[in-house]
């Protein structure tokens, strides 16, 4: 970041996320191992997010360094632990979510900015000012402050947060995140009251024949998320109860307001010799139940992932592309 980038007071004294570390990141790193210098790890296309969301052209994903999660499955550690990513200032990043545009995506989809939330503010005002034509999208873990997500109000289009846990003890166990449940019920709270309706427009199709990036091999007309919320749950072994209560909770608060996403990729990352429990894929029946009990109780607006998805290959490389 340039000096002139430094005068966001929020990092002075950091409480974007529960963990309120208090600390100073213009100077110093805390739980979430990021300073207050923007560090991108990637920036490019992403084909496999929600239907809604990539389309076929793609989402425009901005992958941020560092996380505030403690998750002992993590399958990014080299950025979540901050170790992969460039430092670039406000006015690079802006440039970066044309140069997306560009390229055709259907949106900007801002990928763990948790830390980076003041920044990103700016860099979505700016982006707007110069006439940006696309929706600004926030990928979350929802560990983040009530006060972090109303700061958000009237800048982001699409919130995509995960509701990891119902339970207190297993967020604490897993993810290392005191106050998981009530954070994330707040948070999410907050996004449906921001954008409490879906909305969605034909995609737009582009011409790929000089494409750079990987196209979808798909004629399909798509309906593109404008406006909205989608909730994510990574349903992880031995879990099933815990994800049919996250599916009731949300039902039952939000109706068809939101949409229910259920994914069932989690891989074991080689270092859960202290979790064995959780130390092994989840099975087609538990998924299928989830699946089965989502219909039952009446969910209609919900993804689930369909065929053998919990491959490496769809983990990008971080490798500091399109920053
Ligand atoms: S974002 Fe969260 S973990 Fe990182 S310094 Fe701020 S309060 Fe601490």
């Amino acid at each position: 970041m340039t000096s002139g980038d430094k005068d966001f007071t929020e990092y002075k004294n950091c409480r974007l996320c529960p963990r309120k570390c208090g600390l100073d990141r213009t100077v110093a790193t805390a739980f979430c191992r990021e300073k207050s210098d923007l560090h991108v790890s990637r920036a490019a296309l992403h084909m496999w997010e929600e239907p809604c969301i990539s389309g076929n052209n793609g989402s425009g994903t901005v992958f941020f360094s560092g996380c505030n999660m403690g998750c002992v499955f993590c399958q990014n550690k080299a950025i979540s632990r901050g170790q992969v990513g460039k430092y670039i200032s406000v006015d690079r990043l802006v440039d970066i979510f044309f140069e997306l545009e560009d390229k055709g995506a259907n949106n900007i989809n801002l990928v763990t900015g948790d830390m980076f939330v003041p920044t990103i503010r700016v860099a979505i005002e700016k982006a707007r000012n110069r006439g940006i034509g696309i929706p600004f999208l926030f990928n979350t873990s929802s560990y983040l402050e009530l006060q972090t997500v109303k700061s958000l109000d009237g800048l982001i289009d699409i919130y995509l947060p995960d509701f990891k846990y119902i339970r207190e003890e297993d967020a604490v166990r897993y993810s290392k995140a005191h106050g998981y449940v009530d954070a994330a019920k707040r948070a999410i709270d907050e996004m449906v009251r921001q954008c409490p309706e879906c909305i969605f427009e034909r995609e737009k199709r582009l011409d790929v024949s000089n494409a750079i990036e990987p196209q979808k091999d798909t004629t399909n007309d798509t309906e593109i998320m404008k406006k909205g919320v989608v909730v994510r749950h990574l349903l992880m072994p031995g879990m099933l109860i815990q994800a049919k209560m996250i599916v009731r909770y949300l039902y039952e608060k939000y109706g068809d307001s939101i949409y229910i996403s259920l994914m069932n990729q989690f891989t074991p990352n080689g270092e859960l010799s202290e979790y064995p429990e959780i130390d092994r894929k989840v099975s087609d029946r538990d998924y299928d139940s989830l699946i089965d009990y989502a219909a039952q109780i009446g969910v209609v607006n919900g993804f689930m992932q369909v065929g053998e998805t919990s491959k490496e290959s769809f983990i990008p490389e971080f490798d500091c592309y399109g920053v």
